[in-house]
């Protein structure tokens, strides 16, 4: 169905969007010290989006648009699952302004599920 490809599509063009936002917006002084301008990432992002893209990648839900590689809470290590999570508190709220064109109900729906799984997940 091209319904449910287009829902995966779209999380791939997301999780960077996401993170480069909040790298400009937490990573000030890495970025700094590193040099990196405009949609550049520093590399502890760099190394973050290539893990979610990764892991999307292999996300064996891939198909089912219900579930994306952020609710599929099994697949991200801890460490990446505290970043991923940061970064969507960051970039959550500021994406319903900045680009109204990406699926807003599927943000939202990420963000609550996160909530209600909570950190019991290991
Ligand atoms: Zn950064």
């Amino acid at each position: 169905m091209k319904n449910e490809l287009r829902s995966w599509e779209k999380e791939k063009k997301l999780i960077p969007i996401m993170i480069i936002m909040y790298c400009k917006g937490n990573h000030k002084i890495e970025r700094k010290r590193q040099g990196v301008k405009g949609n550049d990432t520093c590399t502890e992002c760099k190394e973050l989006i290539e893990y979610a893209l990764f892991r999307l990648e292999k996300c064996p839900f891939k198909k089912n648009k219900k579930i994306c590689s952020f609710c599929n809470v099994h697949c991200y290590k801890p460490e990446m699952r505290n970043k991923v999570k940061a970064v969507m508190n960051y970039a959550g709220i500021r994406m319903l302004f900045s680009h109204p064109l990406f699926s807003l109900s599927h943000v939202i729906q990420m963000i609550k599920h996160k909530k209600s799984k909570g950190d019991k997940i290991k």
